[in-house]
């Protein structure tokens, strides 16, 4: 349909129809069996899709299915402990995702009747959801004729119609959302931005895509014209800021410190060991020697944090939890299991069974 494609504002020579006819027949060979597509609800894709913002597909494949079975509704994620939402976030990163999801759960509650509206308005209005996740909604659960740029798709496009200035910002996307709004489809749009999604994962790779076996590669501007490896072109780089810190685990009777990451914090609502200094944690407890037990790298956003991990026993178990001191808490090591520790904080966890019982520390 070249006429109305070029109304659409798609390139010349990129036919709308011959693209999602291949690329819904590559998509019915090929589909990746997602426990999320089994059952593509408004719930299930929107858990799906909150999961996948900047986590890999085979770590997101266990923690949705594990999800799914303690909060199978909106209803039981916004009844739910927010404790047990950030403890079954554990290993995707990116908490400020759970948080969203749950308070987003409970604006549905008490707002929509614990449904999730079916309006791109209405759902972006919800906290967490922005215009990708909306879209993935409404074209997978409601099968609209809605467009989707994320990660993989973006390349895609980018590549197709050999558009080769940065993406990942929303201003340098939104020409691709502009082709992805000519290319999809009124039927199935679902599957073919699905599709899109799939290729971009698994042929249309960042590097060495696999041209031929590419369902699109007879209409692509990038491979016809040898410039697959220049597009999409990257965004300047920020610089890495390297940090040494020393995470300290006071052991007394049996117990660790453990403290709460506090709003504005990378971790808000998770539990951490105290970073020194910590006065405020520590001064009151009389801390004995202190010896190292560990020491590790980890990187958050920009930063690169060299850990140093320290051990002492405190005398004194300091001011019961209560006004001021609520944010620490003495847990043994069963506790600490449990506990929606952050990612570093795991770690160091994994150190403190060695360190429980008489004269360890
Ligand atoms: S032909 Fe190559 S560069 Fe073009 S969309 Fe397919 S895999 Fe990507």
């Amino acid at each position: 349909m070249p006429d109305e494609d070029a109304a659409r504002g798609l390139p010349a020579g990129l036919d709308s129809a011959v693209v999602q006819r291949a690329l819904l027949a590559w998509y019915r060979r090929t589909a990746r069996d997602l426990p999320w597509r089994r059952d593509p609800d408004p719930y299930r894709v929107w858990v799906s899709e909150t999961m996948l913002q900047q986590t890999q597909v085979d770590r997101v494949r266990g923690a949705f299915v594990a999800f799914l079975e303690a909060f199978p509704t909106v209803g039981a994620l916004a009844a739910a402990d927010t404790e047990a939402v950030l403890r079954a976030w554990e290993g995707l990163g990116y908490y400020r995702r759970a948080r969203q999801l749950q308070a987003a759960a409970r604006v549905v509650m008490e707002e929509h009747g614990g449904q999730l509206p079916d309006s791109e308005v209405k759902l972006r209005r919800l906290p967490g959801i922005g215009r990708y996740t909306a879209a993935a909604i409404l074209s997978i659960a409601h099968d609209r004729p809605v467009p989707i740029v994320e990660a993989n798709s973006r390349r895609v496009l980018a590549r197709l119609v050999g558009h080769d200035r940065p993406v990942g910002t929303a201003a340098g996307d939104e020409p691709l959302w502009e082709v992805a709004a000519g290319l999809v489809p009124r039927r199935r749009a679902g599957s073919f931005n699905q599709a899109l999604m799939d290729l971009g994962a698994t042929v249309c790779t960042p590097r060495q895509p696999l041209c031929g076996r590419c369902p699109l590669a007879g209409c692509c501007a990038a491979h016809a014209t040898g410039r697959r490896d220049a597009i999409p072109a990257p965004l300047p780089r920020r610089a890495v800021i390297e940090r040494r810190e020393t995470a300290l685990v006071v052991v007394h009777r049996g117990r660790v410190l453990v403290r709460r990451c506090q709003a504005g914090e990378w971790w808000e609502g998770l539990w951490d060991f105290p970073r020194l200094p910590a006065a405020d944690l520590v001064a009151p407890l009389s801390l004995g020697r202190r010896r190292e037990i560990g020491r590790f790298h980890y990187t958050v956003t920009h930063h690169r944090i060299d850990l140093r991990v320290v051990s002492c026993s405190a005398m004194r178990a300091g001011p019961r939890a209560g006004r001021g001191v609520a944010k620490r808490a003495w847990v043994d090591a069963r506790a600490l299991e449990e506990l929606p520790l952050t990612s570093p904080g795991r770690r160091v966890a994994r150190l403190v069974p060695a360190l429980l019982g008489p004269g360890r520390v």
